[in-house]
């Protein structure tokens, strides 16, 4: 097993830049994936409403971080978002310190596709998994993150 991209992973040439609803964060990333990465969890679906849609780059600049509040969600990851408005505006995976950006927060240019899917087994019954992409469950996932070494705490 790997943990390696099952493939070559488009990048955008010019950073991206995001914010909150209200404009008290900004988030630019560079080098940003052009796919999204979607997780059918419960917590994300607590959390949002519904799935989670998040990009990733490989820097951030983040600005307005006195707005900012970081709740930690699991023993694997923290949740940030804005106290002004309630924009929630990342995931951090933190065995990696990997940040997951709210797709939304951006004005993504056309094209993205999906990287993957994950904790399928989660998802509602009240939407379809239409478009084509890689899909994991938890149980899938876990596995994943344990044999690539990785562990909460
Ligand atoms: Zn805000
Ligand atoms: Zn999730």
């Amino acid at each position: 097993m790997s943990n390696a991209p099952t493939h070559e992973t488009p990048r955008l040439a010019e950073p991206v830049a995001g914010r909150c609803l209200c404009g008290a964060v900004s988030i630019t990333v560079t080098a940003m994936q052009a796919e999204v990465d979607i997780c059918h969890c419960a917590m994300c679906q607590r959390w949002g409403g519904a799935f989670f849609a998040g990009v990733k780059g490989e820097g951030a600049e983040v600005t307005g971080e006195e707005a900012i509040t970081v709740y930690r969600s699991s023993p694997w990851a923290e949740r940030a978002f804005c106290g002004t408005c309630g924009s929630n505006l990342w995931y951090e995976f933190l065995p990696t310190k990997g940040r997951s950006f709210l797709a939304g927060l951006f004005d993504l240019p056309p094209g993205f596709g999906i990287e993957q899917q994950i904790f399928v087994d989660e998802k509602p019954d009240w939407y379809d998994i239409l478009q084509e992409s890689p899909m994991k469950t938890g149980p899938e996932v876990i596995a994943e993150a344990m044999a690539a070494g990785l562990s909460p705490d």
